[in-house]
């Protein structure tokens, strides 16, 4: 799991890190960059991602195929 931060004073977003490269956030927006990426929660979170990724339903494998 990765902090992702698009613009600085920006949420943070929730992505996945696989083979050195990020998903899209898993709220669903897009981003063609990154300002930066954490390991730790160093700011705000985006409130979409966190109710997506707390949510049972959340399928993490079939997230990370589908946005990589
Ligand atoms: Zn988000």
């Amino acid at each position: 799991m990765r902090y992702i931060q698009h613009k600085s004073g920006q949420k943070l977003h929730l992505a996945f890190e696989i083979e050195g490269s990020l998903t899209h956030p898993v709220c669903g927006r897009k981003f063609d960059h990154y300002r930066a990426s954490f390991n730790m929660p160093l700011g705000h979170a985006c409130k979409d991602c966190m109710k997506r990724i707390n949510n049972p339903l959340f399928n993490q494998r079939n997230f990370i195929i589908q946005n990589i």
